[in-house]
């Protein structure tokens, strides 16, 4: 413990850290009564509706459970409705998104790139690392990189590269969205309950009307719950693969 870190300060860290590398069903088990034990939860998709599809479920648990939460939506969607200009499906995909936040009850925020047009490089880099060093997050789940979209990719290698970067070390958690069409080759390491937050997350998922959110879920979501929750042995579940490495908080220990 040096000088500068109270005696408080040091075991709200310690704490976090050994919570960060519980296991992510533990850890969606937490309770953030104790403040000392509350998260700070990022979830970054490329476009409204992938966060809510590949973990809504956990997210709304994550919140249930009083943890901070906030979704980083990475465009607005502009390229997502035909027949209609690009402000034109931003500004009805920005409603929905927002929409989809409040029942999950938490919060979110548009980084500012465009649907289908999206870049990853060093300016892009900087803006994602420095989000993420004002959210100062435990835990980050994005999308993963093998992905048919490329705007998923964007999504992924941006949280990624964030990661490296920012001084406090997170944790992250990548999801899956509509596998085998778009994600592929994905392995999951961790699982999360979602039988008793599969109805939430439908009805957040139902409102991107202009998604044909019954379509969403004839693509795979639903299958993919039902079989993630046969791997893990309950009803309905959602996967995630755990990346370790040099930006796990085990790392800072
Ligand atoms: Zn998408």
């Amino acid at each position: 413990m040096n000088q500068k870190t109270t005696r408080r300060q040091f075991f709200k860290k310690a704490s976090l850290i050994s919570l960060a590398t519980l296991p992510l069903s533990a850890l969606a088990q937490t309770n953030s009564v104790d403040p000392s034990t509350k998260l700070k939860v990022i979830c970054v998709g490329g476009h409204p509706d992938d966060p809510e599809s590949g973990c809504g479920g956990t997210l709304a648990k994550f919140s249930a459970k009083g943890h901070d939460v906030k979704i980083l939506y990475l465009t607005r969607g502009e390229g997502g409705i035909e027949g209609k200009s690009a402000n034109e499906a931003a500004n009805i995909r920005t409603k929905e998104a927002e929409a989809a936040c409040v029942i999950l009850n938490v919060q979110h925020a548009f980084l500012g790139q465009v649907d289908g047009n999206t870049v990853v490089n060093n300016e892009w880099i900087t803006k994602m690392t420095e989000f993420m060093e004002n959210e100062k997050p435990d835990l980050v789940f994005t999308q993963w990189p093998i992905d048919s979209h490329i705007d998923h990719q964007a999504a992924s290698m941006l949280t990624m590269q964030a990661g490296l970067r920012t001084k406090k070390k997170f944790q992250i958690y990548f999801y899956e969205v509509c596998a085998g069409e778009q994600t592929m080759t994905f392995h999951p390491t961790d699982y999360v309950d979602i039988s008793n937050e599969q109805e939430t997350k439908r009805k957040a998922l139902f409102c991107h009307v202009s998604q044909d959110p019954v379509g969403i879920y004839a693509c795979g979501h639903e299958a993919m719950e039902k079989f993630r929750g046969m791997e893990a042995g309950v009803p309905a579940a959602e996967a995630f693969v755990k990346m370790n490495g040099k930006n796990s908080p085990s790392s800072i220990l």
